[in-house]
């Protein structure tokens, strides 16, 4: 099922925890909000819900106005952070609960439940107690509970936070994968980048109230609006600088390093004004041997090296500005700390933003 958010405003008292949103979610999408605690994240959703009442905007699933329809009414499957299973209740009956309280038979009960089991795994564990099962099975029981409504659209609050690492990383696997297998719409909230780039079809970013780009995890990895969203969506480095001049296809920014020459840069930015440079630690290339050429060539200090075998990372300064960079497959170069380097930062890999003008409602 699509869901549109047209112009959705919250207001508690004076604070705004989401101004004007303009959202839609394709149907079948894993769609994710991302963005640091108090953005607005959960309110989001618990609109979605009908759990909250939107103070002005309108909500639509399949272009049906929901605005003012009862939670109840909306077909929506929820999933938080603390599994909110009932404890003295088996895997079986925690499932079934959310099915009693609808109008259906027996064995459409008994069917659902056992598919809900069954594509989260659990159907060895249907007669445990909750508190039986490792933190993983009981956000799976929170899962398959919610599936076996068969909701219209299935919401995901932050459902990993309480997990450690390694589970994490197999409840990120489990979910795609049963969101691959039902291909229910799903709206998926978390601060973390690492499981909005792994598992999103799309990607939302918000920030104080305010959604402030969405795309496709490579888009947004590749081109970030803004200075706060590269550095949120994996590691970046920001160069302040002044633009000096702008051509069809590149601009020239005056910075501490010197001239850097980029071919990626926002349209619309004025000579003169500040902006910032952003590239990757790992697109940062050191020059071992001096290729004659100077355009991007930068001579910095190596602050320090970290070894790591399949990569190394590199702590570079010049001045006040420190940088980044990361060297996959390394050459044994030999390098030491406070060795000078001359680094190369290539045009392309260059991305030249404007200041964030558009953060913060209530920040
Ligand atoms: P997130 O889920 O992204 O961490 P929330 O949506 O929970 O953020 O909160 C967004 C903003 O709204 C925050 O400033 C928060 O303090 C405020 N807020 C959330 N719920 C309430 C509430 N029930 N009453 C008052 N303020 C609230
Ligand atoms: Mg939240």
């Amino acid at each position: 099922m699509e869901v549109n958010f047209k112009n959705v405003t919250k207001k508690y008292g004076n604070t705004i925890a989401v101004k004007d949103l303009n959202l839609k979610i394709e149907s079948g999408a894993l769609h994710f909000l991302l963005g640091p605690s108090g953005c607005g994240k959960t309110t989001t959703l618990r609109m979605l819900a009908g759990l909250e009442k939107v103070t002005s905007g309108a909500i639509f699933f399949d272009g049906k106005d929901v605005t003012n329809l009862p939670a109840a009414d909306r077909g929506i499957g929820m999933v938080f952070q603390n599994y909110a299973l009932w404890p003295h209740m088996s895997v079986r009956e925690n499932v079934a609960y959310g099915l009693k309280l609808r109008n259906l038979s027996k064995s459409e009960i008994e069917g659902r439940i056992n598919e809900a089991l069954q594509i989260t795994q659990l159907t060895p564990f249907a007669s445990r107690a909750p508190g039986q099962l490792s933190g993983g099975q009981q956000q799976r029981v929170a899962l398959a509970r919610a599936l076996a409504i068969r909701p219209n659209v299935l919401l995901l609050d932050e459902p990993l936070s309480n997990l450690d690492a390694k589970l994490r990383l197999e409840m990120r696997d489990n979910i795609s994968r049963i969101h691959k297998q039902t291909g229910i719409t799903t709206l998926y909230v978390t601060h973390d980048q690492k499981e909005a780039l792994s598992m999103g079809t799309s990607i939302s970013i918000m920030h104080g109230g305010n959604l402030i780009q969405t795309g496709t995890p490579r888009s947004l990895y590749r081109e970030p609006a803004t200075p706060f969203i590269a550095g949120f969506i994996g590691e970046t480095n920001i160069i302040p600088g002044r633009l000096k001049s702008v051509e069809s296809d590149h601009v020239i920014v005056a910075t501490c390093l010197g001239e850097i020459k980029s071919n990626r840069f926002s349209k619309g930015l004025g000579i003169g004004k500040d902006v910032y440079v952003s590239i990757r630690p790992e697109a940062i290339q050191l020059e071992l041997k001096h290729s004659g050429q100077s355009q991007n060539r930068f001579e910095v200090n190596l602050q320090h090296l970290t070894y790591l075998g399949e990569s190394e990372q590199l702590q570079l300064v010049k001045g006040d500005l420190f940088l980044k960079a990361n060297q996959f497959n390394a050459a044994d170069h030999g390098l030491n700390d406070g060795d000078g380097v001359r680094i190369y930062l290539p045009e392309t890999d260059t991305l030249v933003l404007p200041p964030d003008s558009n953060l913060g409602a209530n920040t």
